[in-house]
């Protein structure tokens, strides 16, 4: 597995005359966008699985891919590509798959507010994405185009965050949120702001991943009033840290966002520590730190992409002392059915002797801890 940073722009040779004002633009970007068969075909050397795949899956969750983010795929096997063009694989199913596996719906107030824990709020804005991810928990949502929020929505969701002061912490999803206009986002943020018991907004969003472009100034000049923004993003393989992910990540720190990545662990693109850390400590140099590490979620469509959660737990043990500690995320289940995150640890402790408590380091010497306090 290759666990390089690409220092270079690539275009895929199939845009190289496309003027660099339309390639840097993430409008040109968004109408551009790879979404049938015959122009994938034509752009990119289709395996038989990844034809079956497209049309197996074609009605229930179609796929997007950005000129931009076509551009870093590679041959077969590329995680890229794995996240990013269907497969047959898609089509397997199993008995615990589920359409909605955090029961988001279950946990709405409205159409488009979970509410699930007692101080944060979970807004779905829109159902566009630049790119639609394989292995997206909610491909019931971006797959429905009648999903869209209307006004009405909107203002049921702000009328139960005025009557509901618990929430203190609303992110703002979909998805990608960064679909919308600035316009629309800043009224968004504005609207939240104006709920006085609300402390935090956070903003749900791969663009910086699957269409960087869309971080430009004027989007930041329109987000900034409404600090503080805390911008979670989703970066999952070094193939992906371009540099233009990197500026857009520079960007959005130099404008004062928090920004932190939510990587899923995907077999076969990102389920070994060494891939792990070089994508992570890419992020740290930009100024975004690895918050979580996701096991994937049993939605339908992912079984193929799923990992054994022991390797998570397997990971973070490589990691942890070895790597710096801003670069290591926390790994999270996020209970099928609803019940929300669970977070996992490597056990370091080897054994309990009355007051004594045995530990071992990352190179598995024993240590002893008297756990007495006076
Ligand atoms: C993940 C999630 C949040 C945010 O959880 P944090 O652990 O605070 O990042 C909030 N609401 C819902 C429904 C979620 O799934
Ligand atoms: S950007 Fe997010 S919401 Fe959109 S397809 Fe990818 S994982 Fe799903």
């Amino acid at each position: 597995m290759s666990a390089t940073v690409p220092t270079e722009s690539v275009r895929h040779p199939a845009y190289g005359g496309v003027p660099q004002a339309s390639w840097d633009d993430w409008r040109w970007q968004m109408r551009s966008r790879v979404t049938s068969l015959g122009a994938l075909s034509d752009l990119i050397e289709l395996t038989d699985e990844e034809r079956r795949g497209i049309e197996g899956r074609g009605e229930a969750f179609g796929f997007a891919i950005t000129p931009y983010y076509l551009s870093l795929i590679g041959p077969p096997g590329c995680p890229v590509r794995a996240q990013a063009v269907p497969h047959v694989d898609e089509l397997v199913t199993t008995p615990w798959d589920l359409a909605d596996p955090l029961a988001e719906d279950a946990h709405a107030v409205t159409p488009i507010l979970t509410h699930r824990y007692p101080d944060r709020g979970l807004l779905y804005v829109t159902h566009n994405c630049p790119v639609y991810c394989r292995h997206c928990t909610r491909q019931r949502k971006v797959g429905d185009v009648a999903s869209a929020p209307s006004r009405e929505m909107f203002e049921a969701s702000y009328a139960y965050l005025e009557r509901t002061p618990e929430v203190k912490d609303v992110l703002i999803s979909g998805g990608d949120p960064l679909s919308l206009s600035d316009r629309k986002l800043a009224e968004i943020c504005a609207r939240l702001r104006s709920i006085p018991s609300i402390e935090v907004l956070r903003l749900c969003t791969r663009n910086p991943v699957t269409l960087p472009h869309r971080v430009t100034d004027a989007l930041l000049e329109a987000l900034r009033p409404h600090h503080p923004i805390f911008v979670h993003t989703h970066f999952n393989h070094p193939a992906e840290c371009t540099p233009e992910a990197g500026a857009a990540l520079d960007r959005l720190a130099d404008a004062g966002f928090n920004v932190g990545n939510q990587m899923v662990l995907l077999r076969g693109i990102n389920d070994d520590a060494e891939t792990v850390e070089v994508l992570n400590r890419w992020l740290v140099r930009h100024r975004c730190r690895p918050y979580y590490m996701l096991q994937c979620d049993p939605v339908g469509g992912t079984a193929h992409m799923r990992t054994s959660v022991d390797t998570g737990v397997e990971i973070l043990d490589a990691m942890r002392g070895r790597v710096s500690g801003l670069a290591i995320p926390q790994l999270v289940v996020d209970l099928p059915g609803g019940g929300g995150k669970v977070t996992l640890t490597p056990e370091r402790l080897v054994r309990r002797d009355g007051n004594k408590r045995v530990y071992r380091d990352m190179r598995g010497r024993e240590f002893t801890y008297v756990d007495e306090p006076l």
